[in-house]
């Protein structure tokens, strides 16, 4: 693999340690894993093995930071701060695709366009939010008022995934620093580059010693579970798989810690027959293969009307075969690398279980020609299959879809919500009534119509059933960040 451009070849990736008050450090045992480029499988990097003595640092840090000239900033002043960081990573930008396209295999365009670019803007909009926040106040006639006031919960736990590092980490650390919070952030370890950097990013943008520190790490019996057990950390926000979530929330139990989740999901694409084809495809691409099919809001189930389903395959099946898959460095490159031999051999796994539940194939269905090295999986789409067969029910979280036939819009909506997952869905009509109709029907956090992946950072973000836990995005996020009092003053 080269680094094509020129501007980007100086670029190396670099060794991880934690950054734990302002410093970065070893872990005390000096243990380390390494880090591996999923388009190489090569070793690019030490990381700092982190466990729950780097916990028990990071935490005492950002708790003494609570009561140091952190509290002490005006609105103004973290506003300001915020920005900053927002400027720091632009500034970076091509420094920081480069490690997320390195570490998780995506390609460096789209690690560029949306994973660096939105995880600046995560601060630009908080940094906006924050100066135009109000309270609560009622006048309870001539006996009352009443009114509110907010306050930092105290160390906020972060725990991430790898599919979109930086961008995950800064739509929480955004809000949380916005809020006047501490935070000790755990990235997952596929993908520990990004927030290393980020770190520096926040210290040059002049935030106190302890208010963010990053430790690296595995999740049970490692960094993780030390974070989610820690007495002194009041609120855990956590992205990741729904399993994690319950791991996660018996360990968060024994101290009643706040709790943020967002999770997995199966999201259904439904498609109408009036709608506008050319568009559906378009977006539909996207949905299913953007980021390798590794985001938690990509339209895994598709189903199709009936009267246009024929016709649909035919269009979307010749597009995904124009896909590029390979070098996430290469211009042309739609879809990279999967993050993990072991995930590569799951996703191959579950195309392996479509087969023998008589599913066909239309295309992909496993390592692209050409491709001898590297864990790339060419976009798969599956038809034929049950709607209970495992490929239909199961989170795959790789460049997988299947597509099943409907008649009915009732019919649909039933297969649409039949999962315990409750994400996002994505509606495709021209009848504007109908629109309406199905999408109160659907259970689902994040619903599009005639879109996918539209976001507006002052909605509610988030699943239901085992999809997540709580909402983030605008007021949301400083609702979870924020402890809020009521003050009563009898008149
Ligand atoms: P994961 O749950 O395996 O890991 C996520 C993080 O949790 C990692 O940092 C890991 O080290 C840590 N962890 C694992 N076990 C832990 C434990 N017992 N205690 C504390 N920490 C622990 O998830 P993943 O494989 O990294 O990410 C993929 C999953 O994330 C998918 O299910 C996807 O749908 C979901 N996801 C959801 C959203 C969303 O917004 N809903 C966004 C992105 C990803």
């Amino acid at each position: 693999m080269q680094l094509k451009e020129k501007n980007i070849q100086r670029i190396q990736p670099i060794d991880c340690r934690h950054f734990i008050d302002g410093q970065y450090v070893d872990s005390t045992s000096l243990k380390t894993f390494d880090n591996i480029n999923p388009a190489t499988e090569t070793v690019i990097g030490k990381i700092a093995e982190g466990g729950k003595e780097e916990i028990n640092l990071a935490v005492a840090a950002a708790k003494k930071a609570l009561k140091g000239p952190w509290k002490d900033l005006t609105t103004r002043e973290r506003s300001d701060l915020l920005r900053r960081i927002g400027d720091g990573i632009l500034a970076r930008k091509e420094e920081l695709a480069v490690l997320e396209a390195m570490d998780t295999g995506k390609p460096y365009e789209l690690a560029l366009e949306m994973d660096i670019t939105r995880s600046a803007h995560n601060f630009y909009f908080f940094s906006d939010y924050l100066t135009s926040l109000g309270n609560e106040s009622y006048q309870q006639d001539d006996k009352a008022i009443h009114y509110s006031i907010r306050r930092p919960v105290g160390v906020v736990g972060m725990i991430n995934p790898w599919n979109l590092p930086l961008l995950l980490l800064t739509w929480k650390l955004a809000p949380c620093l916005a809020a006047g919070n501490t935070a000790v952030m755990k990235p997952a370890e596929w993908t520990p580059m990004t927030a290393t950097v980020l770190a520096e990013i926040c210290q040059e943008a002049g935030v106190p010693d302890g208010v963010v520190n990053v430790v690296h790490g595995f999740g049970a019996n490692s960094a993780g579970s030390a974070l989610t057990e820690h007495p002194d950390v009041d609120a855990i926000t956590f992205t990741g798989e729904t399993t994690t979530g319950t791991a996660i929330m018996k360990a968060a139990a024994p101290t009643l810690k706040k709790l943020s989740y967002e999770l997995g999901g199966k999201n259904p694409n439904i498609i109408f027959a009036d709608s506008d084809l050319d568009e559906v495809i378009e977006t539909t691409l996207k949905s299913s293969f953007m980021n390798q099919g590794e985001v938690c809001l990509c339209g895994s189930r598709i189903y199709v009307e009936q009267p246009i389903y024929e016709t649909f395959l035919e269009k979307f099946v010749a597009k995904t075969k124009e896909l590029r898959v390979g070098d996430p460095f290469h211009k042309e490159t739609r879809v990279g690398a999967v993050i993990s031999k072991e995930h590569y051999e799951r996703v191959l796994g579950y195309i392996e279980i479509a087969k023998a539940e008589g599913g066909t194939i239309l295309t992909g269905g496993g390592r692209p020609d050409g491709e001898e090295v590297g864990y790339f999986i060419s976009p798969t789409i599956i038809t034929g299959l049950d709607r209970n067969s495992r490929c239909v029910r199961e989170e795959i979280f790789g460049p997988v879809v299947t597509v099943l036939p409907f008649e009915t819009e009732a019919e649909v909506i039933e297969q649409a919500n039949d999962t315990h997952y409750g994400l996002g869905t994505s509606i495709w009509t021209n009848d504007l009534r109908r629109a309406h109709r199905v999408a109160h029907q659907i259970e689902a956090g994040i619903i599009w119509v005639n879109t996918w992946y539209l976001r507006d950072l002052r909605t509610p973000f988030g699943g239901m059933k085992q999809s997540g836990l709580g909402r983030e995005g605008g007021m949301h996020s400083f609702d979870f960040y924020s402890e809020i009092s009521n003050i009563t003053i009898k008149l």
